[in-house]
């Protein structure tokens, strides 16, 4: 094999309500010949491969710099699918994708020997879910196997939520990019263990906790992302990151324009606003970001990507509540800034 070989990466329109059969088609084929592609989900794009070949697995590592050691999740396009990848599918998974699959909900149950070791990096489990998106969908159904798939980024940058993002940071890497537009969700899913009893959060994302616990009574959410937990001003995180340095405002949307901008203009430079309250008026240059909290949470990783694209030197991120939605916005908030004030 020929080390960094550049590919010509293909950009293909697809209709995300009404895919044309024979694009997909081209776009299965690719994946049965063991090859990688990136695809729109109602989260964020995915960069796929059959999650029972281990070599096209290993491409996914390669062509955007994942971390060895972090397990990728499988997409499915049937509950009888599912139920190939583990060995157990309790009842409390069968309520539960009654209840959100397709969807941004994410299970870990034990793993089968369908499912590579590649993809699970020799964990005894796998995570897996149904996405809400008919090219996905397709996808998965034409291939005839369960799909692999990151988030179609190189490691530590925003997820894409716009085909265009793909081609930013994965273009000469990989084959195929299918464009079905801009994704609605905006944050990858929510991720859960069902081999722990009672359930754990993994990863706040999509499906809100709060939409869990009307099926779940009992879930264990770890204080990292809890919202009552102190965060520790200053803390460092690198993950998600904007080049360009990010300044996370806790509760920023509450707070007055003037704060804000006062923040921003002691951090020197050129700042641009993040804006989370359409209510304010600031003096620096600023974007609103959304008027509400899903619009937030669907813009927030096509805004930290602005900040590169653009020539601020610093994003100022108006912090919102971590209820609902906030959750997941916030933890990837976090988790992108280089300062939490
Ligand atoms: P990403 O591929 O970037 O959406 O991240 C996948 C998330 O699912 C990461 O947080 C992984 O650590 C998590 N994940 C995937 N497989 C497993 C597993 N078998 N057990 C626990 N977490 C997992
Ligand atoms: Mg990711």
């Amino acid at each position: 094999m020929v080390e960094n070989a550049r590919l010509d990466t293909k950009l293909v329109s697809v209709d995300p309500l009404n895919p044309s059969l024979r694009e997909m088609q081209l776009a299965a084929n690719l994946i049965r010949q063991g090859e990688v592609i990136a695809f729109p989900t109602e989260t964020v794009y995915g960069l796929g491969a059959d999650a029972t070949n281990t070599f096209a697995v290993r491409k996914i590592f390669e062509a955007k710099n994942r971390p060895q050691d972090n397990p990728i999740i499988v997409h499915v396009a049937s509950i009888d699918q599912a139920q190939k990848c583990v060995t157990e599918f309790p009842p409390l998974a069968k309520r539960l994708a009654e209840r959100f699959w397709p969807g941004p909900l994410t299970f870990v149950l034990p793993r089968s020997e369908y499912i590579s070791s590649e993809v699970t990096k020799n964990l005894d489990t796998v995570a897996i879910r149904m996405p809400a998106h008919k090219v996905a969908l397709l996808l998965i159904e034409q291939s005839g196997v369960p799909i692999a798939a990151p988030s179609a980024n190189l490691s530590g940058k925003p997820s894409p939520t716009k085909a265009i993002h793909v081609i930013q940071d994965l273009n000469g890497r990989i084959p195929l990019v299918l464009d079905g537009g801009s994704t609605l969700v905006g944050v990858e899913s929510t991720v859960i263990s069902l081999v722990h009893d009672p359930p754990i959060l993994l990863r706040p994302g999509g499906i809100t906790l709060e939409e869990l616990r009307s099926v779940i009574s009992d879930i264990v959410v770890p204080p990292d992302f809890s919202s009552d937990q102190p965060i520790s001003p200053g803390m460092k995180y690198k993950h998600y990151s904007p080049e360009t340095k990010l300044v996370v405002i806790l509760d920023g949307h509450d707070k007055s324009p003037r704060e804000i901008d006062s923040i921003g203009r002691a951090q020197g430079g050129q700042p641009l606003v993040l804006c989370t309250n359409s209510q304010h008026q600031h003096d620096l240059m600023s974007i609103l970001v959304g008027k509400n909290p899903q619009e937030i949470q669907a813009n927030f990783f096509a805004s930290l990507r602005i900040l590169d694209e653009a020539s601020y030197d610093v994003g100022i991120f108006e912090g919102i509540t971590f209820e609902g939605v906030g959750l997941a916005v916030m933890n990837r908030a976090l988790k992108a800034a280089h300062e939490i004030v």
